[in-house]
């Protein structure tokens, strides 16, 4: 049975924290893969998160399982992060809403559901995007194809490109976009540039898939689902997959959602019938602790606001650490304008260094980071930020 079974590549990111932790240098850092640390270079428990858990904990309720869309208390407060509260699709009921095994389980639930109803059609993903984006909807059986989006030369984003491109796909192509803190890139759309992607996205009948991993990480939960909001207005099929991996900083807890926005309640109501079978036929139903940790914090005004806080200096910490790279590498005797480093963001930043020279910072110095020269500056803290903008100084040196 297994004598043809070849070994499959290592996944490009998550290969990357092997090798890390095989390296025995003492001085290594990783800025491959995406997980945000603190000061001190820890995945934090957020204090909001802490309290939540101890709350869940003392009430040593039993745990039965959830309902196959998950727990309703849940996905409904998470409705109202990503639409806004007493918003019009909660109003009229228009929106199916699942608690899914994170961003990751949302896609793959959506990208199940399309295969299933739209099978010819082509999905679009922004070149580049993140990695799993291609991968997991061609797994689901659908033909993915890209929309131009990073422009190298202009440290920044090709739009005309980006407009051009889907100008010309075929009605009821999928299109996945991020909202906000592009993955890998750092650079995201601006407000007049998301209404120009609406009308065209609404004009050619193409279907939006917008991922939002990272809402609240570049400007403030309202700004930064604006582009969900904008899709709701325009009228017309809508997906949004969420994640709590970073914002809670829940990684592993696997906590996320789906929402599918219809024309109509009726409408809505058949969609998550199937949506549920989907699941019913995958993992039957999710994890519970998750999906109380979440709605905990979001159903609690003193909560939320606590969350809101850490959420903010996660964001301001990152951008504090932007900053402070810039500086370091300029300080290191870097000639290069490396401004465009503080005007990304989210928690990945192009650093425009080749796969050469990537490679050269892996094994000369112990720092990880993609081939494609994305860094992750949220795992940059105040001790790994002046030998990392020494060896990116040393590597851009040639
Ligand atoms: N979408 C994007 C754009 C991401 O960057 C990530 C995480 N790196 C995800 C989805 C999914 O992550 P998770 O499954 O942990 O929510």
């Amino acid at each position: 049975l297994f004598s043809q079974v070849t070994a499959a590549p290592p996944d490009p990111i998550l290969g990357l924290t092997e090798a890390f932790v095989a390296d025995q240098r003492p001085g290594k850092v990783n800025l491959g893969v995406g997980v945000y640390q603190d000061e001190s270079g820890k995945v934090p428990v957020l204090e909001c998160v802490r309290e939540a858990s101890d709350r869940i904990n003392a009430e040593g309720a039993p745990r039965p399982y959830l309902p196959i869309p998950g727990l309703a208390t849940y996905y409904n407060l998470v409705r109202d992060l990503i639409f806004g509260s007493g918003s019009e699709v909660a109003e009229t009921g228009r929106v199916a809403m699942l608690q899914t095994l994170s961003g990751t389980g949302a896609l793959k639930v959506g990208a199940d559901f399309l295969s299933q109803v739209s099978p010819d059609a082509t999905v679009l993903v922004s070149d580049p995007s993140w990695e799993n984006h291609q991968a997991l909807f061609t797994r689901a059986g659908l033909k993915v194809g890209t929309y131009r989006y990073y422009d190298e030369s202009a440290h920044g984003i090709d739009f005309a490109g980006m407009l051009e491109d889907l100008g010309a796909a075929a009605p009821g192509t999928i299109v996945v976009l991020h909202p906000c803190c592009h993955n890998p890139t750092g650079y995201d759309l601006n407000d007049e540039q998301w209404v120009e992607v609406v009308k065209v996205v609404r004009e050619r009948g193409l279907v939006p898939f917008v991922d939002m991993a990272y809402q609240g990480f570049s400007r403030s939960l309202a700004d930064d689902a604006a582009p969900v909001r904008r899709f709701v207005e325009s009228g017309g099929p809508l997906f949004v997959s969420v994640s709590f991996s970073k914002t809670f900083s829940l990684y592993g807890e696997r906590i996320g959602a789906l929402a599918v926005v219809c024309d109509d309640a009726d409408q809505a109501a058949r969609v998550l019938s199937q949506l549920k079978i989907v699941i019913r036929t995958n993992y039957s139903n999710p994890p519970t602790f998750g999906a109380k940790v979440v709605s905990t914090v979001l159903g609690d005004p003193e909560l939320r606001a606590l969350w809101e806080a850490e959420l903010g200096a996660m964001r301001d910490r990152i951008k504090a650490m932007r900053r402070a790279l810039v500086d370091g590498l300029v300080a290191a005797g870097v000639e290069q304008d490396m401004e465009f480093i503080a005007r990304q963001v989210g928690m990945f930043s192009y650093s425009g260094l080749t796969k050469e020279q990537m490679l050269r910072l892996r094994s000369e110095f112990g720092i990880y980071g993609t081939d494609k020269g994305r860094i992750c500056v949220a795992a940059l803290n105040p001790r790994n930020l002046d030998p990392v903008s020494a060896a990116i100084a040393e590597v851009l040196r040639g």
